[in-house]
């Protein structure tokens, strides 16, 4: 280890200390708002004539009031109407569906769910098994409801650009195949032939991962979910929530009395008052280039394979849509931002913080010569929830066990999100034998502290190790 990473590590541990010290310090919720800004994303563009549902502006009562319209909220919708046909269902979106991450990330429907931790053989499988199930239930699902959905399943990579990461991953990789689990070590040439990445040094392959774009899965769902009773109110944020047998769900011209709510808000949480201490939004950036003529892609040489992200603590991650577009996110400080108090809106236009895209562009044009120059066609913020561990947590809370919820997923939420909705159905109808003992069920989040110590923590730890927060592996 250099000097400079083991004063880095140092830092690290101090400031971790520190935030468990003043984690126990709170301010009121009251000096935070929701703030809903608009989905700009390639995702969205590909949805022009979408129109929203009405807000809702009565009193009604459900078995189940949904809030939040994105894949945690749509697949509960989903798997409980399949489930309990006969139950009442209602879904809240503060803006329209597909406005929050779901329609705003990058893109890639990858296995596994962050930050579990050390699991044993038998639990590392079949914590794979649930993923590669929930995207084959993706594709299942496009497919029964003719689906007008964007989407590859031809394999993601997570490249490695440091040669000894690469020799690590490669016995990972034989470790995984002898439980079996079939991911692929692909060596620097091996990697070139399906992207022509320059300054790696092998990658995993998973050819069952792939890409989806989940505006259009998301509001593709809408008519099936309609058609199934489930009842879907837009531009109806939420604003209080008063629990009890019956939870009351206040939005600005309505309310919904629930037997039981789902709380699918992720980097929103907080601002209905819960999970204040256990994420923070963090703001990533990703733009994309317009659609690639096939001599310009051969040209960048990507030929094969739905995308790739890097090893760096500021990932890089970039997928290729069907229609030609590359879309990249990460891949420099700057391109990822944490704004005091919580803050779940990018203030302005993401086009006039060039500066982060100019930097973001600098690291494509290094991995994919001829990119760097390229025009930007589309470029947007996306507000994710980060927790220290980088776990997410699937499960019911309350005193009368109806608040169920799914959040933190860190940034590798695309399929988690859509394996929530049938957990948390699992969940409410006491079927979960596939679920027993799964390290992100009812799991418990580090503390984070709050302001002001939260937004000067995160200032810290970023321009000093140039890490996002995160808690050191002890
Ligand atoms: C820029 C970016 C890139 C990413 N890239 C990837 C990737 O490539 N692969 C991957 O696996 N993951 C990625 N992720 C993470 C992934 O997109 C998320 O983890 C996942 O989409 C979370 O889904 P969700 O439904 O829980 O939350 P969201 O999609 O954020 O949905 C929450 C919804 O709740 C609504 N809402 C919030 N508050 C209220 C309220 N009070 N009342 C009513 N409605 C409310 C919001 O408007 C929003 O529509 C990325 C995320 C971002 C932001």
């Amino acid at each position: 280890m250099s000097t400079n990473q083991s004063f880095a590590k140092k830092i690290e541990a101090g400031l971790y200390q520190a935030a468990r010290g003043v984690s126990k310090l709170s301010y009121p919720l009251s000096w935070e708002k929701l703030e809903v800004d608009e989905n700009r994303s390639l995702w969205a563009a590909y949805t022009p004539d979408y129109t929203a549902n009405s807000a809702l502006d009565q009193t009604e009562s459900a078995d189940l009031c949904i809030i939040g319209g994105g894949f945690t909220g749509i697949s509960t919708a989903y798997h409980f109407s399949v489930q309990y046909p006969n139950k009442k269902v209602i879904l809240l979106e503060a803006k329209k569906l597909a406005n929050g991450a779901s329609g705003r990330n990058g893109g890639m429907m990858l296995n596994w769910v962050y930050g579990t931790g050390v699991m044993s053989d038998d639990m590392t499988h079949r914590v794979y098994s649930a993923t590669h199930e929930t995207i084959d239930h993706i594709e299942a699902t496009i497919k029964k409801h003719g689906l007008d959905v964007s989407y590859r399943r031809d394999g993601c990579f997570e490249v490695f650009t440091d040669e000894q990461r690469a020799i690590e991953a490669k016995k990972e990789v034989e470790y995984l195949n002898n439980i079996g689990v079939p991911i692929q070590f692909l060596d620097a040439d091996q990697v070139r032939q399906k992207i022509n990445l320059q300054g790696v040094y092998g990658g995993l392959f998973d050819p069952s991962e792939g890409q989806l774009n989940g505006v259009q899965f998301i509001r593709g769902l809408k008519s099936v979910l309609e058609a199934r009773g489930v009842k879907i109110y837009e531009n109806s944020p939420v604003t209080k929530i008063n629990e009890g047998k019956t939870v009351e769900v206040v939005t600005k011209s309505g309310t919904v009395n629930a037997k039981a709510i789902v709380l699918a808000t992720n980097g929103y949480t907080g601002k209905l008052g819960y999970f204040r201490k256990s994420f923070f939004p963090l703001h990533s950036h990703v733009f994309s280039t317009p659609p690639l003529s096939e001599d310009e892609s051969k040209k960048i040489g990507w030929a094969g394979s739905a995308g790739f992200s890097d090893d760096l603590n500021r990932i890089s991650y970039a997928t290729k849509t069907n229609e030609g577009h590359v879309v990249f996110g990460g891949g420099s400080n700057i391109s990822y931002g944490y704004l005091f108090n919580s803050r779940t809106a990018y203030p302005g236009s993401p086009h006039s913080a060039t500066a982060a895209f100019d930097d973001m562009q600098k690291t494509m044009g290094q991995y994919l010569p001829g990119t760097g120059a390229m025009k930007r066609a589309h470029m947007w913020t996306g507000t994710l929830a980060i927790s220290l561990r980088r776990n997410c947590s699937i499960g019911v809370r309350g005193e009368n066990k109806n608040v169920y919820y799914a959040l933190g997923y860190s940034g590798h939420g695309v399929t988690a999100a859509n394996m929530a909705g049938r957990i948390i159905t699992d969940l409410y109808g006491g079927n979960m034998a596939k679920w027993q003992g799964m390290p992100f069920v009812n799991a418990d989040f580090s503390p984070i502290p709050l302001e002001p110590f939260r937004w000067a923590g995160y200032q810290m730890m970023t321009r000093l190790t140039g890490k996002s927060p995160r808690e050191p592996h002890r």
